[in-house]
């Protein structure tokens, strides 16, 4: 798509992305390095991010869905693949056929692998998921106790024993020095079998929990892992915007639907060609008045941060540029809506929500441009 034709343009740079996997695979403590690439590699394209991951030295990868572990394979055909999200019944021959590797979070998974496993004569490759916190997936702690008595184990290869933070992006909380003891007493009872305890947080957690495998996603592409330290990681993705139309408002008149903005005096608007159907979230609207401080979404204009005004639509976004100098900002310019100081982080925190979501809802409607990744 010629990117004049789009509302709104993603650069992705895979060599940041190539660089931060080097930056966390150095603070890993001398572990193996995976990549989690579930939801499409975090919005950003799985087909660009594994062989720019690949590339860079990464053997292992994380998805959530087998359909997403297919697409992976297609382009990294050595690769070591698991999936998340557990293993469906009946799906055991589409593992196979794609040399996929599931996360065992249940006995009756177990069951289900080592009995697919057995009938083919088989030893497969799979991991399984250790509870230690999050109540969510995977075996509880006093049942992953139990695993070295079952018989089934004989009849699959466990090749990861893993489990997964609850908050490993606070760093003083106390959950994750009781999930490192919990999921340490499992291990003990399962010598010889690699461990994977960290995400992208985990990896620099003081405990230094890093065991055999680290487990990053967000961190890959540029979130930070250390909300309360600077980022270690370099942006990965940047978002612009083109401007439609610019207007000036006059005092008392209102912007957006529902009127949920006001002009206390004359000011001029643009409004951008992206919303909340590209994925910018309709909850970083800014709702009040001009000149409120508002915790909204913001634009970069010529250098300048500009805040929103009124309900973001589903296709367009109204802000404020009146202190942008006239001559500076015009009808078909382009703005940041991701990118310097607006990180995915602060984009997250002007939504209410986390840079995660921003990531991963990063719509299909983009033209997006691509650099780097070669190596
Ligand atoms: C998503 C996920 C990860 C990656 O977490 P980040 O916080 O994005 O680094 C690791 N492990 C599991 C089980 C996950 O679901």
């Amino acid at each position: 798509m010629p990117e004049n034709a789009a509302g709104g343009v993603l650069h992705i740079d895979l060599d940041a992305l190539a660089s931060n996997w080097r930056t966390l695979r150095d603070n890993a403590g001398g572990a193996e390095t995976a990549a989690v690439v579930k939801a499409n590699a975090y919005g950003i394209g799985i087909e660009k991010a594994v062989p720019a991951l690949a590339r860079a030295g990464c053997r292992t990868f994380f998805v959530a869905h087998l359909s997403e572990a297919i697409r992976v394979r297609a382009v990294a055909p050595d690769a070591t693949i698991y999936v998340l999200n557990g293993l469906f019944a009946g799906t055991c021959p589409t593992y196979a056929e794609f040399d996929l590797c599931p996360v065992l979070g249940s006995f009756e998974e177990i069951e289900e692998w080592a009995g697919f496993c057995r009938a083919e004569g088989q030893k497969r490759k799979a991991a399984i998921h250790v509870d230690t916190g999050m109540n969510r997936l995977g075996l509880t702690v006093p049942q992953g106790l139990t695993l070295k008595d079952r018989a089934e184990l004989k009849d699959f290869e466990t090749s990861l024993l893993m489990s997964h933070f609850v908050s490993a992006e606070e760093s003083d909380n106390l959950l994750n020095r009781q999930q490192i003891e919990a999921f340490q007493a499992v291990r003990a009872t399962l010598p010889g079998i690699a461990a994977s305890l960290a995400n992208s947080s985990g990896i620099f957690l003081k405990e230094k929990p890093h065991f055999d495998l680290a487990r990053p996603g967000y961190a890959l592409y540029g979130g930070n892992p250390t909300p309360d330290r600077d980022n270690p990681t370099k942006p990965v993705v940047g978002l612009e915007a083109r401007i439609v139309q610019l207007r000036w408002v006059e005092a008392d008149h209102s912007v957006g639907y529902n009127g949920r903005w006001l002009a206390l005096e004359k000011r001029r608007i643009a409004t951008l060609s992206v919303g909340y159907a590209d994925g910018y979230p309709r909850a970083a609207s800014a709702r009040g008045k001009s000149g409120d401080e508002l915790l909204s979404g913001m634009a970069l204009v010529a250098g300048r941060t500009c805040p929103f005004a009124g309900n973001v639509s589903m296709d367009l976004i109204t802000i404020d540029v009146t202190d942008v100098p006239e001559n500076q900002v015009q009808r078909g310019d382009t703005v940041t809506l991701i990118g310097g100081d607006l990180t995915v982080d602060e984009v997250g925190r002007r939504a209410g929500t986390i840079g995660y979501e921003i990531l991963t809802n990063l719509g299909s409607r983009y033209a997006r441009t691509y650099r780097g990744g070669q190596g």
